[in-house]
């Protein structure tokens, strides 16, 4: 079996690998040492779903040699339609193992390693072993800690601890792909405020003209269910709820004359489930690929550094670069923390409540920490029963103006700091 970039297969690589261009160092580039290019480079894979697949897919097809493959979920049948390296007889199997089979089958000088695993199960010496990093994940939570993580890996005094990270995302037809050099560029978190929180639709609008088949499902959900349900809690995994969601929204819109409720719309309206589409993803993770094959062999300069693809109207991108945030939480030098104003009569319950929604915070389940005294901790349960009656106590009870609280989750690698102001 034929190694290295020799074969036929390789001869259009090698054209661009091998041929100096505007972007070549004139006086060292040596065409012999430049088709080693991508064979010494080792680059990761988080997610090996929609977008996963087709970046693995590029990278073997575009050179790439070492690949590791790190996803924690097993393949589930409504995967088949896009996720294309895998088959019916997978279904249960992880998705990193049966990937980089697939891509071995198909490339086999590829030496490509599964890690059916969390990316937080892994220690910064496996992520120091990478020169890049690219993530095809729907996960913000996921985003994050790789980004924090990344970041506080960075020591100047060894120039390779900073691993640049490409970062792919898609949603139905929008999508977007960016390149951070961790304490160089603008990093996630900095352009977390960018996200903006799904688009809520009016609480009157609801209550009194629906016009969309949607509107009658949240209103069944918002206002119907803690009205008949009373302190029921919602389970949007529960058959016999999304049934009563279903019945109850179809009821109202048979009343304003509006069609098109269905019991599958209605689990995607409560679950906030957006289609997956398979040519958005192809597009975002090509995009991904380019900019990992550009850092790789340094053909072409790479993306400075947010690349917004919208695909719902035309074929059409906008490419710019995303500033550093000063006082980002995670890549921010000066670490000051954010006012926030609130009002005094507010009851902390109430403003974990706020915060969770708020664009730069989102975060599913914040523990608040005061001077020197926890206000509401989540973990361990002993905590979150002692702190928990603290939830019906006013701020201001609390927290003295002026001064400074940490927001935290268990799930991220770092602490937000807020200062109180009361109005
Ligand atoms: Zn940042």
């Amino acid at each position: 079996m034929a190694v290295g970039y020799d074969v036929e297969k390789w001869k259009y690589l090698r054209r661009v690998l091998e041929r100096a261009g505007p972007f070549t160092d004139k006086d060292s580039f040596d065409a012999s040492m430049v088709k080693e290019a991508l064979k010494d480079v080792k680059i990761l894979v988080i997610g090996a779903g929609g977008l996963g697949c087709e970046i693995l897919k590029n990278l073997a097809l575009t050179g790439f040699k070492n690949i590791d493959v790190i996803d924690m979920d097993t393949i589930d049948v409504s995967n088949l339609n896009r996720q294309f390296l895998f088959r019916s007889s997978d279904v249960g199997q992880p998705k990193a193992t049966c990937a980089a089979n697939f891509i071995k089958s198909r490339v086999p000088d590829v030496n490509i390693t599964p890690h059916f695993c969390a990316i937080q199960d892994k220690d910064i010496d496996f992520y120091m072993s990478f020169n890049s990093i690219i993530c095809g994940l729907d996960s913000v939570e996921a985003r994050r800690w790789i980004n924090a993580t990344l970041v506080n890996m960075v020591d100047w005094n060894n120039p390779d601890t900073c691993k640049p990270l490409i970062d792919g995302g898609t949603e139905g037809f929008k999508g977007q792909s960016r390149v951070i050099l961790p304490k160089m560029t603008s990093c996630y978190e900095c352009s977390l405020d960018m996200l903006t929180p799904r688009q809520a639709v009016p609480i009157c609008t609801l209550a009194t003209i629906p016009r969309q088949p949607a509107h009658c499902i949240e209103w069944a959900s918002i206002l119907e269910w803690p009205r008949v349900k009373g302190d029921l809690k919602m389970d949007t995994d529960d058959p016999e709820h999304i049934t009563w969601l279903y019945t109850t929204a179809l009821k109202r819109a048979q009343e304003f004359g509006i069609e098109g409720v269905t019991y599958t719309l209605t689990q995607g309206v409560v679950k906030n489930i957006i289609p997956a589409i398979a040519s958005t993803n192809a597009i975002i993770a090509a995009s991904c690929c380019n900019e990992a094959f550009k850092l790789a062999t340094n053909t072409a300069p790479f993306l400075n550094n947010y690349m917004m693809y919208t695909g719902n109207e035309a074929v059409y991108t906008y490419t710019f670069e995303h500033e550093r945030k000063e006082n980002c939480p995670v890549c921010g030098e000066q670490n000051e923390p954010t006012n926030v104003t609130i009002r005094k009569d507010v009851k902390l319950g109430e403003w974990i409540e706020e915060l969770k929604a708020r664009a730069d915070i989102q975060l599913k389940r914040p523990s608040l920490m005061g001077l020197g005294k926890s206000l509401y901790v989540q973990q361990p349960p002993q905590l979150e029963e002692k702190t928990r009656p603290n939830l019906e106590k006013l701020v201001s009870e609390l927290v003295g103006n002026g001064e400074e609280v940490a927001v935290s989750d268990s799930a991220l690698p770092f602490s937000l700091r807020l200062r109180v102001l009361y109005e």
